[in-house]
């Protein structure tokens, strides 16, 4: 079920006060236009109609997609500890409750920032799994290992031959995109399997570059 509230919020630019529909649960199968909303960056985003000042209302959000058998908990949070803190939080109190007894073979997934949060929706939508696909973000990186501080990657879009990533270069200010063919995602999802990675989620699961920089480690004599 979705679940929202109005907000009346003072914008912190120029003082105007206006409404805010903000969403704590979204669930795809009953709220199809909430989720597209959410894909154009408008969910919970604060708009200011007087001075057009743009900010995300920081209030946790629960994902639901059934078809996909793909939940999100996103808790907005920029400081990592704080990160680290709030996950163990949501995993010990799932655990209490009991609730994941409701998702067998699902993906259980914790992120905590908006893009991430985006992301991780077209990847499931366009078919893939994000252990798989964070791991070829790292290898597209490590194609040029000596900017890979400098640079982030992002999910694009696939078709039937290729998956499209977006390369971000902050120093060069620049973004490139880098495609990689679909039968590299086939291949490293295999040695992942083979490797142990389970494809449903047990407990709530952080899956970003450092899940896939320790799976790489690990995974050292099939990859
Ligand atoms: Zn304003």
């Amino acid at each position: 079920m979705s679940i929202s509230e109005k907000q009346t919020i003072k914008c912190p630019a120029c003082g105007e006060i206006s409404d805010l529909t903000v969403w704590q649960s979204i669930t795809v199968s009953d709220s199809p236009d909430i989720k597209a909303d959410l894909l154009k960056g408008k969910v919970n985003m604060f708009s200011c109609g007087a001075c057009g000042q743009k900010a995300l209302f920081p209030a946790p959000v629960l994902y639901t997609d059934d078809e996909k058998k793909l939940v999100i908990s996103f808790s907005p949070q920029s400081i990592k500890d704080e990160r680290v803190r709030i996950f163990e939080e949501i995993k010990k109190s799932s655990e209490k409750s009991e609730e994941l007894k409701n998702y067998p073979d699902y993906n259980l997934r914790f992120v905590t920032s908006y893009n991430e949060f985006l992301e991780k929706i077209l990847i499931f939508d366009n078919g893939f799994n994000d252990k798989v696909i964070e791991v070829i973000k790292l290898l597209v990186l490590a194609q040029d290992s000596t900017k890979m501080g400098q640079r982030t990657c992002i999910f694009g879009k696939s078709d039937e031959k290729e998956i499209e990533f977006l390369v971000q270069d902050t120093k060069e200010n620049q973004v490139y995109t880098s495609r990689v063919p679909l039968s590299t995602y086939e291949t490293i999802k295999k040695q992942l399997k083979e490797s142990g990675v389970k494809f449903k989620s047990f407990n709530w699961e952080m899956v970003d570059g450092d899940y896939a920089a320790s799976l790489l480690r690990g995974a050292n004599n099939t990859l």
